[in-house]
C-alpha cells in the first residue's frame, strides 16, 4: 500500500473523509497528537488500526465526535455533570467515560460496555469527522508503546505504507494527549491525567476521584510502561551519587531539561526556557524523539513540577522511565 500524504486543505479533507467511509485508516491531527482513525461504527475498519500499530485488543480507543448532539448515538444516557463538563472544556483535551451504546462495537472498547468519548479543536480534525459524518475512533498515531506523535514527520516515519492517508498538518498545540475521566464511577475518577488541568477539572467535579500515581488497574492502556524512547531514560534525583549503580560520562548522555540548559551533556533539551508548562507540554514528545535519535547511551530527565500541564508531563516520564539518576561532576550516576 502506499500511503496518500495530504495537505489538509478542504480537498484534503475531503479525500480523507472519503477513506474514512471506505473503511480505511487516516492519520490526522488533533491539538493534542495525532490521532489513527477509522470509522468508530465499524468492527472491521477498527480492527485495523490494533493491526497497524501493534496494540494489544484490551485497551480501548477514545472516539471522537464533530459535536456534543452526536454523544447521544454513542453513549446509554447523559448525566447533568457529563453535560456540564462538555459545556466547559469542549472542544478540547477532555475524553469522557459512559455506558456505551449497543451500536458502537466491542472491538473499540476492549469488551467494555463503557466507551470513551472527546471533541477535538483542531478545525482540520472536526472538518475531517464532520465530513466523514461518522464518529472517528482513534489512538494515537505511534507504533504500541511509543511516543505520541506531535508532528506529522513522526507518523510518516512509523506508519508510512501501513496507511491509507496522512493528514499533514505540521505541529500539534498541545502536544499532550487528553485527560480521560470516567463518569461511569461513582465518584468520578481521573484515568489519566492529559491536556486538561486537573485543577480545573476540579472545579467542576470537586469529589473526582485520583489515585496518585494513578495505578495500572485505572483504565486498561495505562501500562506502567509507556512512551518508550529506545535509548533507556531516567529520572533525575537529587543528592550524591552513593550505592550500587554505574558512571557514564555525561557528554555520552542527553539530558531533557525543564526551563534551563545543563552543562557538559552530550546534546540538551530545554522545555520551556520561561518556564511555562504549557509550551513544555507542547514541545515534550518531539524533544523525546530528537534526544532518542542523537544516538546516546542514556537520557536524563529533570523532574517536572506536578501543577497544571506539568501533572501530564510528569506522569508520561514515569511511564518511560527506565529508573533514576544522579549527577556526580562530569559523570552521570545510574542507580541500579
Ligand atoms: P490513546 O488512544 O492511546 O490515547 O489511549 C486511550 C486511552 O483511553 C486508553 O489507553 C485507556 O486508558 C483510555 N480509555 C479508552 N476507553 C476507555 C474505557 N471505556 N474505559 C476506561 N478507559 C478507557
Ligand atoms: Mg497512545
Amino acid at each position: 500500500m502506499e500511503t496518500q500524504v495530504l495537505y489538509p486543505d478542504q480537498a484534503g479533507i475531503a479525500r480523507a473523509a472519503e477513506a474514512i467511509r471506505e473503511g480505511q485508516l487516516v492519520a490526522f491531527p488533533t491539538e493534542t497528537v495525532y490521532g489513527l482513525g477509522a470509522n468508530a461504527l465499524s468492527a472491521d475498519a477498527v480492527v485495523r488500526i490494533f493491526e497497524v500499530k501493534g496494540r494489544p485488543r484490551f485497551d480501548p480507543l477514545i472516539v471522537h465526535v464533530a459535536a456534543p448532539d452526536e454523544v447521544p448515538t454513542l453513549w446509554r444516557s447523559i448525566p447533568p455533570l457529563a453535560e456540564k463538563l462538555m459545556e466547559r472544556f469542549w472542544p478540547g483535551p477532555l475524553t469522557l467515560v459512559l455506558a456505551k451504546e449497543k451500536r458502537v462495537p466491542d472491538i473499540v472498547t476492549a469488551g467494555l460496555p463503557t466507551v470513551a468519548v472527546r471533541m477535538p479543536s483542531d478545525p482540520v480534525a472536526l472538518g475531517l469527522i464532520s465530513e466523514a459524518q461518522r464518529p472517528i475512533a482513534a489512538p494515537s498515531a505511534n507504533r504500541f508503546g511509543r511516543s505520541s506523535p506531535t508532528h506529522h514527520e513522526h507518523v510518516l516515519s512509523e506508519l508510512t505504507n501501513l496507511v491509507e492517508v496522512v493528514l499533514a498538518a505540521g505541529p500539534t498545540t498541545v502536544g499532550i494527549e487528553s485527560t480521560v475521566l470516567s463518569l461511569a464511577d461513582s465518584p468520578p475518577r481521573l484515568l489519566r491525567p492529559g491536556g486538561t488541568p486537573l485543577e480545573a477539572l476540579r472545579e467542576e467535579v470537586p469529589d473526582l476521584h485520583v489515585e496518585t500515581p494513578p495505578g495500572p488497574s485505572a483504565s486498561p492502556g495505562t501500562l506502567p510502561r509507556h512512551y518508550l524512547p529506545r535509548t533507556p531514560l531516567f529520572l533525575l534525583e537529587p543528592g550524591p551519587a552513593k550505592g550500587s549503580g554505574e558512571h557514564l560520562e555525561r557528554r555520552r548522555c542527553g539530558m531533557l531539561a525543564f526551563n534551563e540548559p545543563w552543562k557538559a551533556f552530550g546534546r540538551v533539551e530545554v522545555l520551556s526556557p520561561h518556564g511555562d508548562l504549557r509550551e513544555a507540554a507542547a514541545q515534550f514528545f518531539a524533544a523525546l524523539r530528537r534526544l532518542d535519535a542523537a544516538e546516546l547511551a542514556a537520557i536524563v530527565a529533570e523532574q517536572i513540577p506536578e501543577e497544571g500541564l506539568g501533572l501530564a508531563i510528569a506522569a508520561r516520564l514515569r511511564r518511560a522511565s527506565a529508573g533514576h539518576a544522579r549527577l556526580s561532576g562530569n559523570h552521570v550516576w545510574i542507580i541500579r
